[in-house]
């Protein structure tokens, strides 16, 4: 078997790890917090080592308020038969998430206010939330709407809404420098697999891997935190120490059969800009796109106070497939293969972010003889393979001034020929890593 195989088949076994951890996650409850978030957080600490933080309900976080608690044990509609027509227990996403409690009587076109549906699919249930304005409802397929008749109702959701707290969780895998990449995934949505599940799995993967890699350049950090508010509140607390990020990625939707598509930067020319559109348009054939102030958490990292240079990478950005926010982003929406290819773009970009760096050549007058340095010989006679360019290129653009990429780019060579290059001439005494 040759390497490229040999490397095709751990990622497929990766790929279906991954998808384990997604089914293992998708029955749990989540919301921004409460029990279920705490749940999901115990499931990935079985793999990887993981500090939480919980914020008191109340605290104030820039422009925001952290909220109550919200804890739900039981939801259901019954009809005037008894009939339970709607079970929170058939499915999570069948109640409001956030819905204060109820317990309650009423006719059909009472609870008809409460009911959400989506008439274009008409066996999907929608999720919906109420997150920052008490309600309560329930979510249900078009279908089962339909089959509702006229008469009374009782509604029961059995939830809390109280003073606790919510959950932040970090994982931090050490590397030779303090200077951070920080990896970032949502972690509050219930029962829908491409948002947010895959990204909890590829990077719980991404770091348990991490934590068995020999040569880790980079401290990684890894940042589970409900959508928004739990990215407001993880800023908020670290607002002393975001100057170490040097790079950063927000991971979302990363199982479905779509391309891949990285998202610059507010920055837009940031290292991660350069290396995200490099491995994605380049090995995985993805697209990339400018910032925009709409998404996942980049809107946090890339708030102007901030301007982190943080992007983000998805398979098909939010929105913009039909079963976004409904239950068909279920189990079999997202693929072992798909939660693989993910995982080996993220592993790409990091290990070129690792030896991507500037180098100085030391004997930059003229040449130097490589031959008795045992990398080759130009007197040979014949001209330079793959391996003898990459190592000219290397040795001739290295003034300090750009990067193994850009190198690497201009040389129009693979960039892992030529950071091989780099590290045998590192190895030489021919060239230095800067800082
Ligand atoms: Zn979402």
């Amino acid at each position: 078997m040759n390497a490229a195989a040999a490397g095709a088949g751990e990622y497929a076994e990766l790929g279906r790890d991954a998808y384990a951890l997604v089914e293992e996650l998708y029955p749990i409850c989540r919301s921004i917090t409460g029990n279920g978030l705490r749940a999901t957080l115990d499931v990935l600490q079985r793999r990887i080592p993981l500090s939480r933080i919980e914020i008191a309900s109340g605290t104030q976080v820039f422009d925001w308020v952290i909220p109550p608690e919200w804890n739900i044990r039981e939801a259901w509609i019954d009809d005037a038969g008894g009939r339970r027509v709607v079970d929170f227990r058939d499915h999570n996403l069948h109640v409001v998430n956030y819905s204060a409690p109820v317990r309650a009587r009423l006719p059909l076109a009472g609870l008809r206010p409460h009911l959400h549906t989506l008439p274009a699919h008409p066996d999907w249930i929608p999720y919906r939330t109420s997150y920052y304005r008490e309600s309560w409802g329930f979510c249900l397929s078009q279908r089962q709407l339909d089959a509702l008749r006229e008469g009374e109702y009782e509604v029961c959701i059995d939830s809390t809404l109280a003073p606790g707290s919510l959950t932040l969780a970090e994982c931090v895998i050490p590397g030779a420098v303090s200077d951070e990449v920080l990896l970032y995934a949502h972690d509050c949505h219930p029962s829908l697999c491409n948002d947010n599940l895959s990204a909890l799995a590829v990077a719980t993967l991404l770091a348990q891997r991490r934590a068995q890699a020999p040569a880790r350049h980079y401290t990684w950090r890894f940042v589970f935190a409900p959508a928004t508010i739990g990215a407001i509140a993880w800023l908020h607390r670290n607002e002393a120490r975001v100057g170490a990020i040097r790079h950063g990625l927000v991971l979302a939707s990363l199982g479905d059969r779509g391309a891949l598509t990285y998202k610059r930067s507010r920055r837009g020319n940031a290292d991660i800009d350069r290396v995200g559109e490099h491995v994605i348009a380049r090995a995985h054939a993805g697209s990339c796109e400018d910032f925009s102030p709409y998404g996942y958490d980049e809107r946090q990292f890339c708030s102007p106070g901030f301007d982190l240079p943080v992007g983000r990478l998805t398979r098909t950005p939010n929105g913009r497939y039909a079963e976004y926010h409904s239950s068909a982003d279920n189990l079999a929406f997202v693929t072992p293969a798909a939660l693989a290819d993910s995982l080996r773009a993220c592993e790409q970009i990091l290990a070129l972010l690792d030896t991507n760096a500037r180098y100085l050549n030391l004997a930059p007058k003229c040449e130097p003889r490589l031959g008795p340095r045992g990398l080759y010989d130009l007197a040979g006679g014949q001209a330079p393979g793959e391996f003898g360019h990459a190592l000219l290129w290397v040795l001739n653009q290295s003034d300090g001034g750009q990067d193994l990429l850009a190198i690497a780019q201009k040389a129009r060579l693979d960039y892992g020929l030529v950071a091989r290059a780099a590290a045998a001439l590192v190895n030489a005494r021919l060239l230095r890593r800067l800082p």
